[in-house]
C-alpha cells in the first residue's frame, strides 16, 4: 500500500499545486493514502495572523472538497508541517487550536535569530558547530513537543554536499543522534523517512540505516514515509526505496497517522 505522508500544494509558500491535481496524481501513481502537509512556520517575534488563518483554511477547504470528489479512491489526509514549533510556542498553540490536523510533522528549518538553514553558508570548518546547533534546537523542539513525526533529521545534510568528498554521515555523533531517538521514543513521538534525498542531493535517502536500527533498538515504533513532494509528479517518489531500508533496519511496517492516531502498514 502506497502511502505518502508529506507533500506540499500551493497553501506552501514553495508550492505550486492545487489539492485537486495532487489527488489526480496521487491516484494515477496508485496512492492509497495522501498527507497534505502545507509549511506553518513558527519564526521569533512574528505573530500568527489573519493571512495564516487563511491560508490554512483555504488548504482545508480544498481538501475537503477533494475528499468529496475523491471518495472511495484515495484516503486524503489534512496534515501540517509545523517548522520549529519551541521558536514561537504561542504561534504552535494558536496554529493547533484553531484547526483539526490529522497528522503533525515537526521539522527544524530555522535556527534561532530567524536564520535559515537553508541560506546558511557552510564550509568544512564550521560543518561540526552547524550540526551541533541543529541537533540542540531538534532536541528543544521534541522537549517542546506538539507534533507526531520528527521530519527529515537528514536536513541539514542535504546543505553539506560541497563540504564532503563523500556520502555526507551522522558517524561521529552517535550519542546526540540516540539522545535524540530516545527522546522521541519516550514521547511516543515517530520518526520520518524523507525521500526527497533522492531526488534533491545525491541520489541517497538522507536517513541512514544505523539510525532507523538504533531508533528500533530504543523502542522506536513509528516511521513514516514522505516525499516532500512540492510538484505532483514527485508525490509517492522513492517509496519503494524507503521501505527496503525499513526492513534492512528489521521494521515490518510502516505509519501515517490519521485523526492523530497512528495506523500501521505492513511492508
Ligand atoms: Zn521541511
Ligand atoms: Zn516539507
Amino acid at each position: 500500500m502506497l502511502c505518502d505522508t508529506h507533500t506540499h500544494s500551493k497553501y506552501s509558500f514553495d508550492g505550486a499545486e492545487s489539492i485537486e491535481d495532487m489527488c489526480l496524481a496521487a491516484i494515477e501513481k496508485g496512492v492509497s493514502v495522501l498527507t497534505i502537509t502545507d509549511h506553518s512556520e513558527a519564526m521569533e517575534q512574528v505573530p500568527y495572523n489573519d493571512i495564516e488563518r487563511a491560508r490554512i483554511l483555504g488548504a482545508k477547504e480544498e481538501v475537503e472538497a477533494a475528499r468529496i470528489k475523491f471518495a472511495g479512491k484515495i484516503d486524503l489526509l489534512f496534515g501540517c508541517e509545523l517548522g520549529q514549533p519551541h521558536m514561537n510556542p504561542e504561534y504552535a498553540k494558536k496554529v493547533l487550536e484553531e484547526f483539526e490536523f490529522d497528522y503533525i510533522l515537526g521539522s527544524l528549518h530555522f535556527f534561532k535569530g530567524n536564520v535559515d538553514l537553508y541560506d546558511v553558508k557552510y564550509t568544512p570548518e564550521n560543518v561540526d558547530f552547524y550540526i551541533k546547533t541543529y541537533f540542540a534546537e531538534t532536541k528543544e523542539m521534541i522537549e517542546h513537543g506538539k507534533f507526531h513525526t520528527l521530519g527529515h533529521l537528514d536536513y541539514i545534510m542535504r546543505r553539506f554536499k560541497d563540504c564532503y568528498s563523500g556520502l555526507p554521515t551522522y558517524k561521529g555523533y552517535e550519542d546526540t543522534v540516540e539522545e535524540i531517538l530516545q527522546m522521541l521514543v519516550d514521547r511516543d513521538m515517530g520518526l520520518e523517512i524523507n525521500t526527497s534525498g533522492l531526488r534533491k542531493w545525491m541520489g541517497e535517502l538522507g536517513m541512514e540505516v544505523w539510525v532507523l536500527e538504533m531508533y528500533r533498538k530504543l523502542g522506536g515504533k513509528y516511521i513514516t514515509i514522505g516525499s516532500d513532494a512540492h510538484a505532483k509528479q514527485d508525490i509517492g517518489a522513492g517509496f519503494d526505496n524507503a521501505c527496503k531500508l525499513i526492513k534492512t533496519a528489521g521494521f515490518s511496517e510502516f505509519t501515517y497517522f490519521k485523526n492523530s492516531e497512528p495506523i500501521k502498514v505492513s511492508i
